[in-house]
């Protein structure tokens, strides 16, 4: 008997009506209505309504669709016909018309499947990842690992069109530099050494444009040993790509480019170019957040103009020490907001680091904690610098920039979602601009590199690099979609000289870059052209695009939040065998 297919489930529509096909594929239910017998088949196209009937099947194929259980495999031949009046199901693709069955072949049995396939349930993720092969052939999870598929798909032929070379980069390589913790690999050939799994391609797609290439780019994985949060993964993979005789502007014209050509494939919506551009201090000041959800307005204010002639204690203290005062204006909400709402901000605000929240509830008269400290014109001022009308609440965080920044981009964030502010249905793009080239590290008390130590310096900043290292802004760019960073990158830094500056500035020893960087190093005296590139995170773009919650829906098999893989079972002991070729001890002391 045949069994291989002619057609997918879901192609079967109407127009194959008196047609004989044949289906491979999982019994998603059975239902059994004295005599006849209902087999929904599903593959990876969908689902499509069979009927056995003793009619029209042998005895014997009655019986074995008799005993057809959730799961099995089959190989259904069969009539497709019209299902009757009144029974079309509008959700199938082939809701039409149902496959009167002729012959019948179970391929496989299946035991019972420790969570339903064919319905939602709420079922214990740690189950759902152990199986995660049965929770792969659930729809949703089916339609993300197909959608990533294209989207991969996209991007190479889009990038192939524009003459970029997919290339390939060693998985087994040295540390690289992005800043997370390396995942090692020790060797066996040479005891006592380790190789570093790369948390990024990017020495050597730079060496790929030293070697002449001119426009690389390669579906990444890398490797990143972090503390894993919700939308982080251990592996993940990135759109990684490098251009060699370009400015920023050029790998942003070329990348929204990109961009908008998958949201219209994937999503079927334009995304207006060019991409708004944002500098990062811009950002800081109007969002308080390097990557700002720009689908709606709560914009942040500087009021410290206004209130810096105030005797109001916080504000000449936070003046004095070199902060702020800084504040949002939630419309109508002094009228809405209850006392214990407005407590709820207060509390929220210290959580996130904040001192204080001080707020003024402008109505006939103006109400807040701190009125009594100051002067009528010091109010009004601060009301017209946040435009205040009556019924309006306003916010204010008095603080070093950076905190007042990231309490109020919080708040904002959280009054956002709260007062229903952001629509869900747009895509907005912005690009975040002129990062600064340095952060400062409290941990390690040094200035590290804010992207990676290659980026480049504006040029009108080199002379700051070594003396005033708060100030140097990159040649770096960075694409936020609805407040979620895509991706980042930048021009690189392509003289040897600069690039040794820069490690200087990091506070690299002479010894240390040897050591380290070497090699990169040497390179940029045979000729580095002006190179510049980006990579994205494809695992987050598939997710944004599929508007799934979480990266863990758009990877065929990720890892839980403590970084183990519950099907396999990794990480795993190895055998004393192994750890003796490699001349590893445990330390099993500590
Ligand atoms: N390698 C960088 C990263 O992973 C991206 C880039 O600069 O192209 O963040």
């Amino acid at each position: 008997m045949i069994w291989q297919r002619t057609h997918y489930c879901s192609e079967v529509t109407k127009e194959l009506a008196g047609q004989t096909v044949t289906l491979n594929g999982w019994v998603n239910r059975r239902r059994d209505l004295g005599g006849l017998i209902f087999i929904d088949l599903r593959d990876r196209s969908g689902l499509v309504q069979t009927v056995c009937s003793p009619e029209t099947l042998a005895e014997e194929q009655y019986r074995a669709a008799e005993g057809l259980r959730q799961e099995y495999v089959v190989s259904v031949s069969g009539t497709v016909q019209l299902r009757p009046e009144g029974q079309a199901n509008p959700n199938l693709a082939s809701g039409e018309i149902e496959v009167n069955v002729q012959s019948l072949r179970i391929l496989a049995e299946s035991k019972t499947p420790p969570f339903p396939i064919d319905r939602q349930e709420d079922v214990d993720d740690s189950l759902l990842l152990k199986y995660r092969y049965l929770d792969l052939r659930r729809r949703h999870l089916q339609q993300a690992v197909i959608a990533r598929h294209k989207i991969a798909h996209y991007v190479r032929n889009f990038l192939d069109a524009q003459g970029f070379l997919e290339i390939e980069t060693p998985m087994l390589t040295k540390s690289t530099p992005e800043g997370a913790r390396d995942y090692i690999v020790p060797s066996r050939i040479h005891p006592g050494k380790f190789y570093a799994l790369p948390q990024s391609p990017q020495m050597f797609k730079q060496l790929l444009m030293i070697a002449g290439f001119e426009r690389y780019y390669q579906i990444a994985r890398c490797f990143r040993d972090e503390d894993l949060r919700a939308d982080r993964q251990p592996e993940f993979t990135q759109i990684d790509l490098e251009m060699s005789f370009v400015e920023a502007e050029d790998v942003m014209n070329l990348m929204e480019e990109m961009m908008a050509g998958l949201v219209r494939a994937v999503t079927g919506k334009e995304v207006k170019t060019p991409i708004q551009r944002m500098t990062w201090a811009d950002a800081m000041l109007r969002y308080g957040s390097d990557r700002p959800d720009t689908r709606f307005g709560l914009e942040l204010v500087d009021v410290t103009a206004a209130v810096a002639k105030s005797e109001f204690r916080v504000f000449v203290n936070t003046i004095a020490g070199g902060g702020v005062v800084r504040g949002l204006n939630a419309k109508g909400c002094g009228a809405r907001f209850s006392r214990r709402d407005i407590d709820r901000l207060v509390e929220a605000a210290e959580q996130f680091g904040a001192k204080g929240l001080i707020w003024f509830n402008v109505g006939e008269e103006v109400k807040s904690p701190i009125a009594k400290f100051l002067s009528d014109e010091e109010i009004a001022a601060i009301l017209a610098k946040l435009e205040a009308a009556s019924g309006d609440l306003l916010l204010l965080v008095a603080d070093q920039a950076p905190t007042a920044a990231d309490v109020l981009g919080r708040i904002r964030l959280l009054l956002g979602k709260e007062l229903g502010l952001i629509d869900e249905n747009r895509f907005d793009f912005v690009w975040v601009t002129d990062w600064p080239l340095f952060e400062y590290s409290e941990e390690e008390g040094r200035w590290v590199a804010a992207h990676h130590p290659f980026t480049a310096p504006h040029d009108q900043d080199l002379d700051i690099l070594a003396s005033d290292q708060g100030r140097v802004r990159a040649k770096a760019y960075d694409l936020v979609l609805n407040g979620i960073e895509l991706g980042g990158g930048s021009i690189r830094i392509s003289k040897r000289d600069v690039q040794m500056r820069m490690f200087e500035a990091l506070g690299f020893s002479e010894a240390e870059v040897q050591e380290k960087f070497g090699f990169f190093l040497e390179a940029f005296e045979y000729g580095a052209p002006p190179h510049g590139g980006i990579a994205f995170g494809l695992d987050r773009v598939v997710m944004l695009l599929t508007g799934q919650d979480s990266i863990r829906d758009v990877i065929a098999f990720p890892k839980t939040t403590s970084a183990m893989d519950l099907m396999v079972g990794a990480p795993s002991a190895v055998s004393a065998e192994q750890m003796r070729e490699l001349k590893l001890k445990l330390d099993e002391g500590k």
